[in-house]
């Protein structure tokens, strides 16, 4: 079977003799992120043909001293600050004024809650039981032995640079794994040999997600749902309730300040920073269960289904900004990459079409009871089903047939361009 490479991350515990050299240099390495943040943002340092490096090196011409030994315009105001230490700090400002532009509040902050990762030359010796860390003490650099504890790295893999993050007290130490996955045959080589595929919508319920396994021919095999929808609203509206009387109480409306206005401080930093983690704890979450479900029922591909950009924006707004389809976008996200290394590919498939028909019949449904829990469809046969499996298995079949159309070395319709196009990896 034809092999490939995924990333994955591990977590470990970490120990060593002189957490506060950790806190310092975390200190530092903010203090560098916010620099490099606000110069990003006030030099209009912006996305350009070069991408990421181009940006990369137009902060460094403008604030470190180049071989003309000319004076930056803007030096960093630290000193001793190695280049890797420094390049990882610019690579995560940039990360942040990107996501910045996305949005109105977070931004700001997580630039300055960004843990260090540890690039070449920043670490050394790193195992599955011990690594050594550069770290800031105070005063000057130096080595610091660390143990770790987690699952054994696999026996074949790549470790790439690993992060301290310190949560709740206890440090960690996060370490992207290269490695090979079980099986890199693209989605069309894998249809063609009839290889099972799950079919996933995303919901609005108490179910994140609801996975349709179906085999090569189409016939659904199992269901299951990916519960937790209605726990993670209930915690976001708590959180939102805070802030609302935390805003209430400063004097401005529900919706706190105007946009573009700042209040000092930061105040309900600790809200949002809550609501983020929220958000990647259940999406960590549902996507494990999705990708530890098919990996068991053997599924090979996953499909999911893929919205015209009008519609999604006008469903996301309609369910809110914490509620379970929003969140619905991160889970594919983390699905994604989460397959890969589990021998999954993914495909996206229009889901036009894909939910007005019985997948019994291929008669008109509509939707029952919509006053009540608007779960279930009938069609005029009488087939009544949850909309949402029967959604799912309708796009399954759209898939499995838009692979199925398309002859080698022939140009396949529409819908068959489109699954086969937008495949992963
Ligand atoms: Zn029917």
């Amino acid at each position: 079977m034809e092999k490939g490479y995924g990333i994955t991350t591990w977590w470990m515990t970490l120990r060593c003799g002189h957490p506060e050299w950790l806190v310092e240099t975390e200190k530092l390495y903010r203090q560098v992120c916010l620099f490099y943040y606000n110069l990003i943002l006030e030099e209009g340092i912006v996305d350009g043909k070069g991408g990421i490096q181009q940006m990369q090196r137009e902060a460094e011409r403008l604030t470190i001293r180049g071989r003309d030994k000319k004076e930056p315009v803007r030096p960093l105001p630290f000193e001793k600050v190695p280049s890797y230490f420094r390049r990882s700090a610019i690579n995560k400002a940039i990360a942040a004024a990107r996501s910045q532009k996305a949005r109105q509040y977070a931004g700001r902050s997580e630039a300055l809650e960004a843990p260090v990762t540890f690039f070449k030359g920043m670490y050394r010796e790193l195992t599955g039981q011990s690594v050594e860390l550069k770290v800031w003490d105070g005063e000057k650099w130096r080595w610091l032995h660390c143990r770790l504890k987690g699952k054994p790295f696999p026996e074949v893999c790549q470790l790439m640079s690993p992060s301290a993050v310190c949560e709740y007290g206890r440090w960690m130490l996060h370490v992207p794994v290269r490695q090979e996955t079980e099986d890199a045959r693209d989605a069309r080589s894998r249809m063609a040999a009839g290889e099972r595929i799950c079919s996933l919508q995303f919901t609005n319920t108490d179910a994140f997600a609801v996975c349709c396994v179906l085999d090569g021919a189409g016939t659904l095999l199992k269901v299951k749902f990916i519960g937790g929808g209605k726990e993670y609203q209930h915690h976001c509206r708590r959180l939102e309730e805070k802030v609302k009387r935390s805003w209430g109480a400063m004097g401005y409306g529900e919706k706190g300040p105007a946009k573009g206005e700042r209040p000092e401080g930061q105040p309900n930093k600790k809200y949002f920073l809550h609501l983020k983690h929220l958000g990647e704890y259940y999406g960590h979450k549902a996507s494990k269960e999705i990708v530890e479900f098919c990996r068991e029922q053997g599924v090979k591909v996953l499909v999911m289904p893929e919205y015209e950009e009008g519609y999604s924006r006008m469903v996301k707004v309609k369910a809110g900004n914490y509620s379970p389809l929003h969140l619905g976008n991160r889970i594919r996200e983390y699905v994604e990459y989460k397959s890969w290394a589990a021998g999954m590919v993914v495909v996206k498939v229009s889901a036009a079409g894909t939910s007005g028909m019985c997948s019994e019949c291929g008669a008109q449904v509509k939707r029952e009871g919509e006053k009540t829990s608007g779960e279930l469809v009938v069609c005029v046969k009488g087939h009544r089903k949850n909309r949402f499996v029967n959604t799912g298995v309708n796009l399954g079949r759209k898939c499995l047939r838009g692979f199925g159309e398309k002859k080698p070395g022939m140009k396949g319709k529409a819908a068959v361009d489109e699954a086969a196009g937008n495949e992963m990896g």
